[in-house]
């Protein structure tokens, strides 16, 4: 694998309080290239004590009369206008620190990374400008209520590694522009960025305490999850750790998101032109070396065309450009870590035990890196484990179906529901199938996340919505003002 890695990007202090603070120990977070296997920066491991440093000042910049949390929406929407521009501006730096620590193609980071971070700032900015806070309604037995939106208090926000700084801002984002202060916890693979982005947020001059960074892992996650100065919870990961999380906030009742894992289907109808669309389709089912949580890997195809799509499905995968991930036309780059690549090729082992036909992959290419090359599995039943279980890697199961009632009760045979697609040349067959799928989401004929609509997971793939105002909501809470109201009306007592 070629060396194209520069340079050791290293902090010796965390962002608290509004600025760069000792950290309470001397434990460190190493960063290690999954492409070279080398060391490529090095930060504080933040402790308790820091996150107790950290939820302090959140708690301080939050209760302030005269913080945050009172600002006008619109003050509080040109701040996030100036961390937009300066993460921008940072944006390729953004990008090639993500590459350099989870193995994310740039092609794929330098969206993903390096711009929709300050395109959903600014949609948040725009949303709390316009949406009313507050609401006058007639009140029912006469009088007026108003009924106001405040910002729900402290936010831990725990984010992975996969594509971190979407995943960071589809919190902050929304958590800013309610008026909340945040206390973020970014996975210990990827840090780099999220020093970076603190940096931004510091040039942007977001006020003191607002955003407090602690890089950890679970165990510091679990600490921030249940100290006491914190309001409510934001977590996207794995499904297990989402449990263990959801059950620290119901005893605590304690409000929670929690954006968790999946095994979307991506179905092909019997007229599907997945030629038309083979970007489409690889973006749905393998980007980010299939270590995104919406990904169809689960692909459901007609009998009638099955020797034909496992074909070109094969045939795609196995054309992939795998290589170094800051090489602009990589396709695939490595997973993230070693323990990663072990656990795909424990699934790839499992699905050959599990009787699946091997059309393409599970190879390790010369060279260092934690690679796998993409793969293929067909004749694949869906009560395999390999079709039951996420693999967070680049394996896709083929399922064969006979007609559409047989598609429908596959694709909602899963534990989860987080993602889904619909291929079809018939868009109205493709609408009204979607909506038989049992998920948050569905694309037809591709998958993209959009910033307006509420996005997130059903059964075990989690609870709650992210982005559009849906999003915004996850950070309010209501609160009624009962107005000139009068007594109860003789005629509207109970009994009367
Ligand atoms: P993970 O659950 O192991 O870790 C995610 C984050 O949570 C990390 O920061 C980790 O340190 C922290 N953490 C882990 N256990 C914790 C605990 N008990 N208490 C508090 N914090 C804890 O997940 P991962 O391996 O980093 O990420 C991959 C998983 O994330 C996959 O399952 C994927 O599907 C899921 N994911 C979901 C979405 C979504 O929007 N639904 C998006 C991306 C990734």
């Amino acid at each position: 694998m070629k060396e194209t890695l520069t340079s050791h990007t290293d902090y010796d202090s965390l962002y608290i309080g509004g600025a760069w603070s000792i950290p309470s120990t001397k434990g460190l977070i190493d960063v290690v290239s999954p492409t070279t296997e080398l060391p490529v920066g090095q930060v504080p491991l933040a402790a308790k004590a820091d996150v107790d440093s950290a939820v302090a000042a959140a708690r301080g910049a939050f209760d302030d009369p005269a913080g945050w949390s009172s600002w006008a929406p619109a003050e509080r929407a040109a701040v996030l206008r100036r961390f937009a521009d300066e993460l921008e501006s940072r944006g390729p730096e953004t990008a090639r620190r993500v590459s350099i620590q989870n193995g994310m193609p740039t092609s794929f980071a330098m969206q993903a990374e390096a711009q929709f971070p300050a395109v959903i700032l600014r949609f948040y900015a725009d949303l709390v400008s316009k949406n009313e806070a507050e609401e006058v309604r007639s009140g029912f037995f006469g009088g007026s209520t108003l009924v106001t939106r405040e910002p729900i208090g402290v936010v831990a926000a725990i984010v992975p590694w996969n594509v971190p700084q979407s995943i960071t801002f589809m919190k902050l984002a929304p958590a800013l522009a309610a008026g909340c202060t945040v206390v973020l916890k970014p996975a210990t693979e990827t840090v780099l960025d999220a020093f970076l982005m603190a940096e931004a947020a510091v040039a942007a001059g977001l006020p003191g305490g607002v955003l407090n960074v602690v890089p950890g892992g679970p165990d510091i996650g679990a600490y921030l999850v249940e100290h006491p100065g914190v309001n409510k919870v934001s977590f996207t990961g794995s499904t297990a750790a989402g449990r263990s999380i959801g059950q620290a906030c119901g005893q605590l009742l304690r409000p929670v998101t929690l954006e968790l894992g999946g095994k979307s289907a991506a179905v092909v109808l019997d007229d599907a032109d997945l030629a038309a669309n083979v970007d489409n389709f690889f973006a749905a089912t393998l980007l980010n070396n299939g270590q995104i949580c919406h990904l169809g890997t689960r692909i459901l195809v007609p009998r009638s065309r099955y020797k034909e799509l496992v074909d070109f499905v094969t045939d795609l995968a196995g054309s992939l450009v795998v290589g170094d991930p800051l090489v602009a036309d990589t396709q695939v780059g490595p997973l993230v870590s070693a323990k990663q690549r072990a656990r795909v090729e424990g699934y790839i082992q499992k699905g050959k035990e599990e009787g699946a036909r091997l059309t393409t992959g599970s190879k390790r290419p010369d060279g260092p890196g934690w690679f796998v090359t993409p793969t293929v599995f067909a004749d694949v039943d869906n009560s395999f484990v390999i079709a039951q279980e996420e693999i967070f890697g680049p394996v896709l199961s083929i399922i064969p179906y006979h007609d559409e009632a047989d598609a429908i009760a596959i694709a909602n045979d899963s534990s989860y529901g987080l993602g889904g697609t619909v291929w079809t040349t018939d868009t109205e067959r493709g609408n009204t199938f979607a909506r038989k799928i049992h998920s948050g989401t569905v694309g037809i004929n591709a998958y993209l996340a959009d910033l307006t609509a509420p996005f997130g997971g059903i059964k075990t793939s989690g609870i709650g919505r992210e982005l559009g105002a849906e999003g915004l909501g996850a950070y309010q809470q209501f609160k009624s003002i009962y107005l000139d109201r009068n007594a109860l009306p003789a005629t509207a007592a109970p009994g009367s």
